[in-house]
């Protein structure tokens, strides 16, 4: 059977639908008409979230022994936004429509517009040009009117910040404060608290995973772009050197991707892109982002590469910026330490993991995730729904793996055998033991491998370490 490539126009439709049929992913407040930037995450998307977040808090925090993990308050004394330089530069350029107030970011516009007229002047026509939905709608708006409105009037660009603003307190005046739009500031505030509270020496770093938010202008492409979600980070502190600094700044690039590969992601559509000068974050000595070859264009308009992790090079920004140093009390020396951050997305790695495992033929679609990653890690069936014996075996077999700690086992009794396959298939499991007349004389049963679809007979008795041992 040969590989179906995705078409990349439709094969986000194809996930979004797969994503809601089967209950990864639904639309935030979805009964009340929804509401623009927020996702909620159903029965297996909160499993595939939650495998994501433990594998990589194993191989950044548990096998490792310089990094710690805190996990801070998601508001925290607005101080801390003005020390970090969030307030003041935590911005984004925006257009506005005049007549209907329809805003658009003005950097990826321009950029969008730049790719068309290279490829106007290199002979294509604009109707030839192939452009995600969304870069047509920001072509239109470049050709002035709005696609909102019709109205050709926009305003000059302006500024506007990314930050959360809530209010404390229920007696006036109330206290002005900010959901956290990264959760990196969380481990530069407990700094001196983690230094001071265990036996972390430099270099170490401090691993977080939790809900960031942020007010973007233009959420979209399903939870890519997000109002509120996840990111998985780790500050890494070291001496204050070039030499120190570039040498861990490789570090983690290096650990960061091989990490993705680790977990079954494709080679070829993965890449770094290093920031262009006047793209860096203003905390950023250098930086390069981990992108994946998505099939949905880039806010720099660039079709397919999509930033999900970033690797920045923050030299002393905030340990100073919150006035924090670091005593080597070996050699009684004090000084400012670097920080090399890891800043991974984990909505948008979940939505990389299952675009990069989605697989179509013309009997069925697979998730090939990583069984580390898959929702339900077994599913257990008796060969017919009518025969007692069978069912009744195929309950304990259920109950014993479900004892076993493997995570998320699945019971299906309806429909016929082929069926019950193919649903698993669709969502990625990766075993499926089936309960047949043999198993009742000799105690086996198949355990069927959903990326070759080969059976192997197993005995009962060995089936929770052979499950175990596949799961490693
Ligand atoms: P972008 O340029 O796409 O807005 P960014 O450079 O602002 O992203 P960072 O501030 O470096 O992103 O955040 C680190 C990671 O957090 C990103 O690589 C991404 O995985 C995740 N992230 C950031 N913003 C969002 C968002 N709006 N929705 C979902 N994930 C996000």
């Amino acid at each position: 059977m040969a590989e179906n490539v995705m078409v990349a126009s439709n094969a986000m439709e194809k996930i979004v639908a797969l994503c809601k049929r089967r209950g990864f992913i639904y639309p935030g407040s979805e009964i009340y008409g929804g509401i623009g930037g927020f996702w909620d995450y159903g029965p297996l998307g909160v499993e595939l979230k939650n495998s994501i977040k433990r594998e990589w808090w194993k191989s950044m925090v548990y096998q490792r022994d310089d990094v710690v993990g805190t996990d801070a308050a998601i508001i925290m004394n607005p101080e801390v936004w003005k020390a970090s330089g969030h307030v003041e530069a935590f911005t984004d350029p925006l257009i506005e429509c005049k007549k209907c107030h329809i805003r658009f970011r003005e950097d990826s516009i321009e950029k969008v517009r730049q790719k068309i007229l290279e490829k106007i002047s290199k002979g294509s026509r604009i109707q030839n040009i192939s452009l995600s939905k969304k870069e047509t709608v920001l072509a239109i708006t470049t050709t002035g009117k709005c696609p909102n409105c019709g109205g050709n009037e926009w305003t000059k660009p302006k500024t506007f910040n990314l930050l959360m603003e809530v209010f404390l307190g229920v007696t006036e005046p109330k206290q002005k404060a900010y959901l956290r739009g990264e959760i990196t500031q969380g481990a530069f505030v407990n700094f001196k608290n983690v230094v001071s509270s265990s036996r972390v020496k430099i270099p170490f770093g401090i691993a977080q995973i939790g809900k960031a938010f942020r007010n973007e202008i233009t959420p979209g492409n399903f939870t890519y772009r997000s109002r509120e979600f996840e990111q998985m980070e780790l500050e890494f502190f070291i001496k204050p050197s070039d030499k120190e600094g570039n040498k861990w700044f490789d570090y983690w690039k290096d650990q960061r991707m091989q990490w993705y590969l680790s977990l079954g992601m494709k080679k070829e559509n993965l890449r770094f892109r290093k920031h262009e000068d006047n793209e860096r974050a203003h905390y950023a000595k250098s930086a390069e982002d981990i992108e994946y070859n998505a099939p949905f264009g880039s806010p720099r308009g660039e079709a397919g590469w999509s930033e999900f992790e970033g690797i920045h090079h923050r030299g002393e920004w905030d340990l100073s910026r919150h006035k924090l140093a670091y005593k080597d009390e070996e050699v009684g020396e004090e000084f400012t330490p670097w920080v090399i951050e890891t800043s991974g997305g984990v909505d948008r790695s979940a939505l990389f993991f299952l675009i990069d495992s989605y697989y179509e033929d013309d009997k069925r679609v697979v998730l090939k995730l990583h069984p580390k990653l898959a929702p339900i890690k077994v599913a257990v069936f008796p060969l017919l729904a009518n025969k007692l014996p069978l069912v009744k075996l195929a309950k304990d077999i259920y109950h014993n793996l479900k004892e076993q700690n493997i995570g998320m086992v699945a019971f299906d009794d309806r429909g016929n055998i082929g069926k019950r396959y193919y649903s698993q298939d669709e969502i990625g499991t990766p075993f499926c033991v089936t309960v047949d007349f043999q198993s009742l004389e000799d105690k086996t049963v198949t355990v069927r491998d959903r990326d070759s679809m080969k059976q192997e007979r197993a005995k009962i008795k060995d089936l929770g370490l052979l499950i175990t041992q596949k799961l490693l």
